[in-house]
């Protein structure tokens, strides 16, 4: 048994053969030519035979894919006929007296260099599809066949995947990809995940033609791919496709339905998201936004401070790809259990009950404003909300506010652009902010709970420690009334209320946060679904105030 570790992109488990795509691998040779007339023919009747192909490529991947992951082969035609790109083809061919195809050849190297030095991650992208247009030209110069696909149902392999390739595929003989390259906002990623296929990328080289035929395993959820995996692995994955086709199901029975109860009360389901890489699983199981994102992973994957242009780039990447649906960022959450060696923070007594959260931001303004500062450019990209966690104080929130109010400014000062209307909201994560919650509530646009910490804190139970887990009851009513006093004062003042710890996706609580009043839950993605089918066959008969939240 072998078990190669990649990238997952789109979740599932796959049993089956494996089949590593062979491509022609077409050598483009570079000739002199006397003839250069004959070329440019030759590259219009190319030209126009790739334009046909993509435009049925298009009809193809539109009932598979949808209109939007068939864009992709709109964009490819622009490529072919892009003005800059048939010039510099063009020019290969009379500067150099050289064939059509060692000029497209060049031209695709040239402008694929270009995207892929470009700053922006989406343009970076494009490198692939430039070098995925230009290979059809080459193959059309050459009059060549499509690929050629297994014949019944396999795991298809490839050192990587061009969107063209991914689609041209019968869909029936794919049951997942398995590339050695790519990257996860790739668009073959993107059209994995909308066709619902299991599919992991980035494997490496270990990856190879040789593994051609055999019994392969392929986990869309951890990115494992298992060659001739033995019996116990094979029993453990079977159950865990089991799982997986049982979500699956679910996702296809309740993708795009509204999460509302039986009489008619709306709630927002949002995802908890530490890393962009998660983003695709957020979409897949059609999450309404992100109603956490853990900003200190940035910090600790990172070696030292992650610059402003650094953590912009991410913030702007999650914006966007939400498309105007909130994504609430939680400024950095440092201390207690996440230690990052870099901050070089005093050694503490009690971490949990130290400088961490909201308190080490206030400590360390240079750091803070930064993230700010970083937040407020990305809230331009989409619709963004600033979270603070680890409140206990009014004056903590006003701390807060004018560190916001400042990075503002200077970016007013500077003209750069960012969501004047950006929502501020808190976290309740100690019982004091629950207590005064009414007082707090005024001060911010929106709560959201972080029962993790306040059930720590209210029980007085450290939540790393394992042997005092019988002390840290999750469903204490402690917590409980604390929650529901939080969301009886955010609604008082207007403001809407969401939890974001763990709790939020326990099944068990669901009907009583809703009765609460709770207006959002933000869970991590493959809870989603789960948690929309229950929302959906709940009844709250007794009245419950609806809010501000939308
Ligand atoms: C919480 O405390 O419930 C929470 C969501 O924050 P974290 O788990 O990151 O401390
Ligand atoms: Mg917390």
């Amino acid at each position: 048994m072998q078990i190669m570790k990649g990238k997952p992109v789109c979740g599932g488990v796959a049993e089956g053969k494996l089949f590593y795509l062979k491509r022609g691998g077409r050598q483009v040779l570079r000739v002199s030519v006397d003839d250069a007339a004959h070329e440019h023919e030759r590259m219009s009747a190319a030209r126009e035979k790739a334009l046909n192909e993509l435009k049925a490529l298009y009809d193809k991947a539109l009932p598979e894919v949808g209109e939007q992951g068939a864009m992709i082969f709109e964009i490819h035609q622009m490529m072919v006929e892009d003005e800059d790109y048939r010039e510099s083809i063009e020019n290969i061919i009379n500067t150099q007296s050289v064939n059509a195809e060692y000029a497209v050849s060049v031209t695709k190297e040239n402008f694929a260099k270009m995207f892929s030095e470009m700053e922006d991650p989406y343009m970076r992208e494009r490198a692939a599809d430039v070098r995925d247009v230009s290979d059809r030209l080459i193959n059309c110069l050459a009059g060549g066949q499509g690929l050629t696909g297994p014949e019944t149902p396999a795991i298809i392999a490839a050192d990587d995947l061009t969107p063209s390739e991914t689609v041209q595929l019968d869909k029936e003989k794919i049951l997942a990809f398995a590339t050695s390259g790519g990257s996860t906002n790739s668009h073959t990623a993107i059209l994995a995940r909308t066709m619902g296929i299991p599919a992991i990328i980035g494997l490496g080289e270990s990856l190879a033609a040789e593994m051609h035929g055999a019994d392969a395993v392929a986990d869309g959820n951890t990115g494992e791919l298992y060659i001739e995996p033995d019996e116990e692995s094979l029993a453990a994955l079977r159950d865990k496709k089991r799982l997986a086709d049982e979500h699956k199901a679910l996702l296809e029975e309740y993708k795009g339905k509204p999460n509302v109860t039986l009489d008619g009360r709306e709630v927002l389901l949002y995802s908890n998201i530490g890393n962009p890489s998660e983003l695709g699983l957020v979409l897949q199981n059609d999450s309404g936004g992100i109603g956490l994102f853990r900003s200190e992973f940035i910090f600790l994957e990172s070696e030292d401070f992650p610059t402003e242009e650094q953590q912009f780039q991410i913030y702007k990447t999650v914006a966007q790809t939400m498309a105007g649906k909130r994504v609430v960022f939680r400024t950095l959450d440092i201390g207690a259990d996440k230690q990052i060696g870099y901050f070089k923070l005093d050694k503490e007594e009690n971490p949990a009950l130290g400088i961490r959260g909201l308190r080490l931001c206030i400590e360390r303004p240079a750091i803070f404003k930064t993230q700010l500062r970083a937040l407020l450019r990305a809230s331009s990209f989409g619709k963004a909300a600033i979270m603070f966690p680890m409140v206990s104080s009014a004056w903590e929130i006003e701390a807060a506010r004018a560190a916001l109010e400042e990075a503002k400014a200077e970016l007013s000062s500077e003209g750069v652009l960012y969501d004047r209307d950006i929502e501020f909201g808190i976290m309740i994560e100690t019982p004091a902010a629950a207590l005064i919650s009414g007082e707090l509530a005024p001060l911010v646009d929106f709560f959201s709970v972080g029962t993790n910490d306040l059930t720590q804190y209210a029980l007085a139970v450290d939540r790393q420690n394992h042997k005092a887990e019988r002390y840290c009851d999750t469903h204490h009513e402690a917590v409980l009334r604390l929650i529901e006093l939080s969301a009886k004062n955010a609604h008082a003042h207007g403001k809407w209320i969401g939890i974001c710890g763990e709790l939020a996706g326990d099944l068990s609580l669901t009907e009583r946060f809703l009765r609460m009043g709770i207006d959002e839950l933000s869970v991590s993605p493959a809870k989603t679904l789960e948690l929309r089918r229950l929302i959906r066959e709940l009844d709250l008969t007794a009245t419950v105030a609806k809010t501000a939240a939308q």
